[in-house]
């Protein structure tokens, strides 16, 4: 089991490897939340390491599928017409 410290490193690395290159990031972000931008890497993180680190595949399925079934199904935004989160893409 991670401590916050533990994601807060996870984060850091996520924002420098992933937030660099995303397309809906907005001036000043990352952090996405203050400004009012739902994103799984902020809010699903435990999760997102978690699916990381129980499947192992060369190929992108694997893990959008189980995005799909472990962090969009209890998602607060998976009933809204659009998701919010440019995590699935
Ligand atoms: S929307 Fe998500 S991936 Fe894009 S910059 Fe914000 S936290 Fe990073
Ligand atoms: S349901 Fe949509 S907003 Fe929620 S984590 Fe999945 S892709 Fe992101």
């Amino acid at each position: 089991m991670e401590s916050k410290a533990e994601y807060d490193d996870y984060l850091v690395v996520l924002r420098e490897n992933v937030c660099s290159h995303c397309i809906e990031r907005q001036p000043g972000c990352p952090p996405c939340a203050p400004q009012g931008k739902a994103c799984g890497i902020e809010q699903h993180i435990p999760e997102l390491v978690k699916i990381c680190r129980t499947t192992d595949s060369v190929q992108m399925e694997p893990y959008i599928q189980q995005l799909h079934d472990k962090i969009c199904e209890d998602c607060a935004y998976q009933d809204t017409p659009t998701c919010p989160c440019p995590l699935d893409y």
